[in-house]
């Protein structure tokens, strides 16, 4: 169970895919639940959908240098940020050798550094309190090879190590820092990938022990179990979602 008292939570990319079902999620709960994203219209609707428990923010977090001052206004607007997940995320599928720099600098600053500056300013204010939650969306291609996804690779890699050493250095302060490796989940971002490419589809599930691609539901689920008082002795996990992809087939 969650605890009773006002909960305030941050989801990025809350407007759509995954970071949707766990704003539905924490909402369900009666968590006050930011979602961030670009897209003005998806988060509207998301907010329609959810009810006055979502507080939509027009924000592009790969403008590193605006975060510390969305997370003061956002501080100063709700008092408090119990729970981040850091949800948004990129990807582009190009050949390693056609990948130019801005491309591979447009991924590492929406999936890794804009994570390590929300996470740094949210701490802030978690250390005064000596509690908080972090959870970051990794995926499966940290730990797999995968072919024309490599800064997305790199990103999400550099993700499973961070969440380690941050769990290290701040669970002993009262914050517990984890992260999700979803498989293959439904998403706008899978259908560009594997709807289009039949093959790749078969192939994709063919690895899957479990013969299916995920729901968003699947790792809401994981999500809001990573921020409840059931997980209060859980830290450092890079939890896999994957309809066990990861065990091997
Ligand atoms: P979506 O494309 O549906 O969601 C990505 C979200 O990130 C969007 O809501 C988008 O919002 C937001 N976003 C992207 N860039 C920015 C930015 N610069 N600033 C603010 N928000 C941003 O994809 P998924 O739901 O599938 O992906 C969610 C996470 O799950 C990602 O980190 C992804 O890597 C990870 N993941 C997904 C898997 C899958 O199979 N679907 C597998 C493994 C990991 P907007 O468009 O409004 O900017």
């Amino acid at each position: 169970m969650l605890q009773a008292n006002k909960q305030v939570a941050i989801v990025t990319g809350g407007g759509s895919g995954i970071g949707l079902a766990i704003a539905a999620k924490y909402v369900g709960q009666g968590i006050h639940t930011i979602i961030i994203g670009r897209d003005n219209d998806k988060l509207e609707k998301a907010r329609q959908e959810l009810g006055t428990l979502c507080y939509p923010i027009v924000h592009d977090l790969s403008d590193l240098s605006s975060i510390p001052a969305l997370i003061n206004n956002i501080m100063t607007t709700h008092g408090q940020i119990d729970i981040l997940v850091n949800n948004a995320g990129i990807n582009m599928k190009k050949d390693f050798i056609t990948t130019t720099d801005e491309d591979f600098q447009q991924i590492i600053h929406t999936n890794l550094i804009a994570v390590f500056v929300l996470s740094r300013e949210v701490i802030k204010q978690m250390q005064l309190r000596k509690s908080g939650c972090i959870i970051h969306i990794s995926s499966m291609a940290a730990q797999y090879g995968m072919p024309r996804v490599i800064a997305y690779s790199a990103s999400k890699s550099a993700i499973d190590g961070m969440t380690r050493a941050m769990a290290v250095e701040l669970s002993g302060q009262g914050i517990r820092i984890n992260a999700i490796a979803p498989g293959f989940i439904e998403t706008a971002m899978t259908a560009t990938a594997l709807n289009s490419d039949p093959e790749r589809k078969q192939k994709a599930l063919s690895r899957t022990p479990m013969g299916h691609m995920g729901k968003p539901e699947n790792i809401a689920d994981a999500a809001l179990f990573l921020a409840s008082d059931s997980a209060a002795y859980i830290t450092g996990v890079i939890l896999p979602v994957d309809g066990g992809n990861s065990i091997g087939f």
